[in-house]
């Protein structure tokens, strides 16, 4: 058993109601927090004491859309064809980098995708993950980058057709199972497992009936939800009418994918009828904005009325202090009517998707909760209280702020420094990215 205190510092409470708690203790037992209160260090004489000295402590931040195989596209220096649609951004673009990805690329991939997560502040990335030259075996590649950086997180494969019809499918399943029975191993020895499994598919326009069977098999066979795009461009709503005669959601509903497990991404372009059956069935959705900004997409109007909704980047980055901004700055330019409290809601909630995945307590800095805590050196201008600490989240707070990071109570990063050499993984992605682009360019999109 380790005792760790974290001593006199401000505890930010970010899921409702939000409160503010200057010059408090926070003991951490292992991985759980054990007691929140005032003067508590002398009470454990033997803890490790990290000295506060007045920063904030603040439950770690969920990313609950992520795509680590796009962790080596930054500036990529590749030729392309036009992308003038969604389509053709998917087929010149991401679908020439994920057959370029192998499993090297993965493993740096996970690993700068990871730092980059928790330099942010964030303590749990939910990876939905395509490399259809190296299918098998993949996740265990992006599991080894989270848990050698120390973060929580989950994974799937994106099942699909688009390259290899219904056996391509196929072996997504598979991996999806392997990976899940894999985890569920693991624990079954008593080994914690700081990474999740879910059953990955790509999007409903690359996923034929047949393939929607397999995934349906998957989750029955490993008792874990889906996570999968729907509706992000009108293409895959009209694609469905036209092939299917259904709405996207009533095509996945009949197929029995739905449930309170279940990750829906994107949704922009979902009726109400849909919008009311992911919220009977107690879906989640993710919303992407700055994504969805990128690619033209449109704006998901109905956001509001989407029971759970929780915010993820869709690749781009993990660092969620930037995509809560970018939420609520473009939800104020449509002229829709939720304020900053109601984003930081939506974010937070990201804990209630890892609860129904991990069956523990995240979210608060509370006894019984698990220790996933980021420590902020925030200093406000202005009175920070209970009734604006979601203003100051959206306005104030940046990953700038972020000085350490615990999680699962460990610490991970401790004063913006890691316990491994930080410089030489960079280095080696670089190396390794090059490589990759030059593979992408003889690529051919089809
Ligand atoms: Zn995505």
């Amino acid at each position: 058993m380790s005792i760790v205190v974290l001593r006199n510092g401000n505890v930010l409470q970010t899921m409702m109601p939000y409160t503010v708690t200057r010059g408090v203790d926070v003991v951490i037992e292992d991985d759980l927090i054990k007691d929140v209160g005032k003067n508590l260090a002398s009470q454990y004489p033997e803890a490790k004491v990290y000295e506060l000295d007045g920063k904030s402590v603040m439950p770690g931040m969920v990313c609950s859309h992520h795509h680590y195989y796009s962790g080596l596209s930054r500036g990529m220096l590749v030729s392309s064809g036009p992308q003038s649609d969604f389509i053709q951004i998917l087929k010149e673009w991401w679908w020439r980098l994920d057959r370029a990805l192998d499993e090297e690329a993965l493993y740096y991939s996970s690993l700068i995708s990871s730092i980059d997560a928790i330099s942010a502040g964030t303590t749990a990335v939910v990876d939905h993950h395509a490399s259809p030259s190296f299918i098998t075996g993949s996740l265990e590649v992006i599991a080894r980058g989270m848990r050698e950086t120390g973060l929580r997180g989950a994974t799937c494969y994106e099942m699909t057709n688009r390259n290899g019809g219904v056996e391509e499918a196929r072996l997504g399943a598979q991996e999806n199972i392997s990976f899940a029975a894999s985890v569920d191993a693991g624990r079954a020895r008593g080994e914690y497992q700081m990474v999740e499994a879910m059953v990955g598919g790509h999007a409903p326009f690359t996923l034929c009936d047949a393939s929607l069977e397999l995934m349906k098999d998957a989750v029955d066979t490993t008792r874990r939800g889906i996570h999968l795009h729907i509706a992000e461009d009108r293409y895959d709503v009209a694609y469905s009418h036209h092939q299917y005669h259904q709405d996207i959601v009533e095509r996945l509903d009949r197929a029995g994918l739905l449930s309170e497990k279940s990750l829906l991404v994107h949704g922009l372009h979902l009726n109400d009828s849909e919008v009311e059956t992911l919220n009977a069935r107690g879906s989640f959705l993710a919303h992407n904005p700055r994504s969805n900004m990128n690619n033209n997409v449109g704006y998901f109007t109905r956001l509001q009325d989407l029971n759970n909704l929780v915010l993820g980047t869709d690749g781009c980055g993990g660092n969620m202090f930037e995509e809560i901004k970018i939420a609520f700055f473009k939800h104020r330019d449509m002229g829709l009517s939720w304020w900053p409290s109601d984003f930081v809601e939506v974010l937070s909630r990201g804990n209630i998707l890892l609860e129904s995945m991990f069956a523990e307590k995240f979210g608060r800095i509370a006894p019984g909760y698990k220790a996933d805590i980021t420590v902020m050196d925030y200093r406000s201008p202005t009175p920070l209280e209970d009734d604006n600490l979601a203003t100051h989240l959206v306005w104030g707070m940046s990953s700038n702020s972020v000085d350490s990071v615990m999680i699962n109570g460990k610490m991970v990063m401790n004063g913006r420094a890691f316990d491994f050499d930080v410089h030489e993984i960079y280095a080696k992605a670089a190396e390794v990215g090059r490589r990759i682009w030059k593979k992408v360019d003889t690529i051919k999109a089809h």
